[in-house]
Parts: structure tokens; C-alpha cells; sequence
């Protein structure tokens, strides 16, 4: 049984707020949004960090889903930002890779 958080979510065990779901990939809203529109893209099989990322298929899978939320989420058009964080100097706190999606407001940079 895995301690992982979000395969967890990605087996149903905890059921975030899904916000689109495939075969590979599931996208949720954050919990604690920093922007109106904060969306986490993980894919389903456990990879731990950017570092960690092999399967290209997977990443283009990942990289490809970003713009169709965006535009689900209305936010393509005034434009968005995607976030990796990586290990600790990145500020990855959930050692399961995602991509942060967040719009809805003038983001500024650059981040801290
Ligand atoms: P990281 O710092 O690893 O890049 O980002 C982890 C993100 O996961 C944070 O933005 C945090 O708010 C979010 N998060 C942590 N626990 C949960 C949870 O239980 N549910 C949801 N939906 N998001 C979570
Ligand atoms: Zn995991």
C-alpha cells in the first residue's frame, strides 16, 4: 500500500476535486490556491520529481494536457503559469510529480 499522497488520489483512495481524468493523467484543484485558478496535473504512475521523469511519452502527455485545462478553466486567453517544483531548493513539498497551473490574476516575477 502506498504512502504517496496523490497516487492515492490517483486510485481514488482520496478523492480531491477533479477537474480532468484520463487513462495516464489526473488533474485536481489545489488545496490551498495561491491564484483563483490553481490546478495540480500529475500522472498517475508514481514519479517522484522532474529529476525522476524518463518515459518522454509521459512527459508529452503531461505538457500536452496543460493548454485544454487552461482553456476549460477560461484562462487561456488572458494566459496562465505552469510550475515544476523540484526537491528542496524548487520547494517541492509532495514527492509525487505535478504541474501547478495557476491563473485568474497577474502572476509577477519573478518568484521568490
Ligand atoms: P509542491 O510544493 O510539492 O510543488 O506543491 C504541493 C501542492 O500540493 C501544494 O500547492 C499544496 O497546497 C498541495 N496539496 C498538499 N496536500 C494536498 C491535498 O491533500 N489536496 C490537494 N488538493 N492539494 C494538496
Ligand atoms: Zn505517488
Amino acid at each position: 500500500m502506498t504512502e504517496c499522497l496523490f497516487c492515492k488520489m490517483a486510485s481514488g483512495e482520496i478523492k480531491p476535486d477533479v477537474v480532468f481524468e484520463n487513462e495516464y493523467l489526473l488533474a485536481f484543484r489545489d488545496i490551498n490556491p495561491r491564484a483563483p485558478v490553481h490546478i495540480l496535473i500529475i500522472p498517475k504512475q508514481h514519479v517522484a520529481t522532474l529529476n525522476d521523469l524518463e518515459d518522454a511519452t509521459l512527459a508529452g502527455k503531461l505538457l500536452q494536457i496543460v493548454p485544454a485545462i487552461a482553456k476549460q478553466q477560461g484562462i487561456a486567453p488572458d494566459g496562465y503559469r505552469t510550475v515544476i517544483n523540484c526537491n528542496s531548493n524548487g520547494g517541492q513539498e509532495v514527492y509525487h510529480l505535478h504541474i501547478h497551473l495557476l491563473g485568474g490574476r497577474k502572476l509577477s516575477w519573478p518568484p521568490g
